[in-house]
């Protein structure tokens, strides 16, 4: 297929009336390059090693390719989905499940921490034809011998670069062992550093790349800002944190925005402004991966409902959680490296909408966040401007 011509809709893509279905109605209508590209080289059977920026819609590739290739006349999992944190394995598998509508008997478990054992036990033992979980409870259930690896033909690295970092490799690569030697493995990231893509090349054969990422710049559609905190004739605060909090009430007074996504380094922090934002008339909640499994699903629904305004959060959601409105992302510390800078500041802009990114750093911080934006050719940063000219939210 010539990838450099744009599809106009998912049937030029030629997949089944029932996808097709599904996708329209979970209101996809035209492919976005990123499965334009992907696609039709995953259905065909292809270990996969996909990278696009977050926000372009790398779910529906994976969920297209293994709902395809369910055989429904085995009642057996056969696809195995991976992703690093518990909402992206729920929004994961909503997706997929959305994408399957049309098929009936298709059935997809979701497998994450936090839950008893016993239901996942449950629902392996009636049907499930594709499992979405985090490692450690897929590992568990491996272990057990409630999942049966036989018939497990493709393996889902969803966020792969922290899939294979230090918390996940051993549980990873452990699975890629378990599971049956012919198998079609996808990977799916923002970013790979290249030590990172052999260690998942590795485990894959002849890999097709699909590296969309060097197209233009990474944060297409996010103005980003920084506001100095210290520094350069201002005086360190005695509270800091309030500062911050002060600055970030005059950006909300100052844009209308949608929904916000603020992180903090440290969780006290993030605990203490989420006080702060919500008597400040901004209802706003810290989530984190210390709170238990329900209160983090009720956090996001409760988001998802427009009951809340802001999340504070460390880093969870950081990663390949789906907030569709938000339009305002600021990190009220210096985020540790350049890809946790664009992972966050990808929370905005999803899927060509427009948002703003502010960074609050100190005069001597101010050459890292720099530095940062150079390392992921992610534009340019300014100083935070009294007025924020509309068109750029
Ligand atoms: P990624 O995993 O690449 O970060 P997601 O799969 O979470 O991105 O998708 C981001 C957003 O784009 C979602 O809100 C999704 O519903 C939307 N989306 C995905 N594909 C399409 C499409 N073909 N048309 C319209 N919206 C889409
Ligand atoms: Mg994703």
């Amino acid at each position: 297929a010539d990838v450099s011509s744009e599809a106009h809709s998912f049937s030029e893509l030629l997949l089944p009336d029932y996808l097709i279905a599904g996708l329209d109605a979970a209101g996809f209508h035209k492919p976005s390059p990123v499965q334009q590209a992907a696609i039709p080289m995953g259905r065909i059977g292809s270990d996969l090693v996909v990278q696009a920026k977050s926000g372009t819609g790398k779910t529906v590739v994976f969920g297209v390719i293994c709902v395809e290739n369910i055989n429904l006349e085995v009642a057996m999992p056969q696809a195995l989905v991976l992703a690093p944190t518990r909402e992206i394995a729920l929004q994961s598998a909503e997706v997929i499940h959305k994408l399957a509508a049309g098929l009936a008997g298709l059935s997809v478990g979701v497998f994450i921490g936090g839950i008893p054992v016993e239901e996942d036990q449950k629902l392996l033992r009636r049907a499930c034809h594709i499992a979405v979980g985090t490692p450690g409870r897929i590992c568990n259930l491996l272990e057990i011998g409630a999942l049966k690896p036989n018939y497990l033909r493709m393996l889902v690295l969803d966020e792969a670069d922290s899939l294979m970092s230090d918390s996940f490799r051993a549980d990873v690569q452990w699975l890629h062992a378990v599971l049956p030697k012919r198998k079609q493995v996808m990977a799916f990231s923002a970013t790979y550093d290249p030590q990172l893509l052999r260690q998942i090349e590795g485990m894959m054969r002849k890999p097709h790349r699909v590296m969309l990422c060097e197209e233009t710049v990474s944060l297409v559609g996010v103005r980003q800002f920084y506001a100095l905190v210290a520094g350069d004739g201002a005086a360190r605060p005695a509270d800091v944190l309030q500062a911050k909090a002060d600055g970030l009430l005059k950006l909300f007074a100052s844009v209308t925005f949608h929904q916000a996504v603020v992180f903090c380094n440290q969780k006290a922090d993030a605990q203490r402004l989420a006080d702060m934002l919500t008597a400040a008339g901004y209802p706003a909640a810290f989530i984190s991966g210390s709170k238990s499994q329900l209160d983090r699903m009720d956090t996001i629904s409760a988001v998802r409902g427009f009951k809340l305004r802001v999340i504070v959060s460390t880093d969870l959601v950081a990663r390949g959680v789906d907030l569709e409105r938000v339009n305002v992302v600021a990190n009220l510390d210096l985020p540790p490296s350049g890809a946790t800078y664009m992972h966050r500041v990808g929370r905005t802009g999803r899927f060509g909408t427009h948002g703003i990114a502010v960074t609050f750093v100190d005069a001597a911080e101010l050459p890292t966040l720099h530095s940062y934006l150079r390392d992921i050719a992610g534009g340019q940063v300014e100083p935070l401007p009294d007025i924020i000219p509309e068109e750029c939210y």
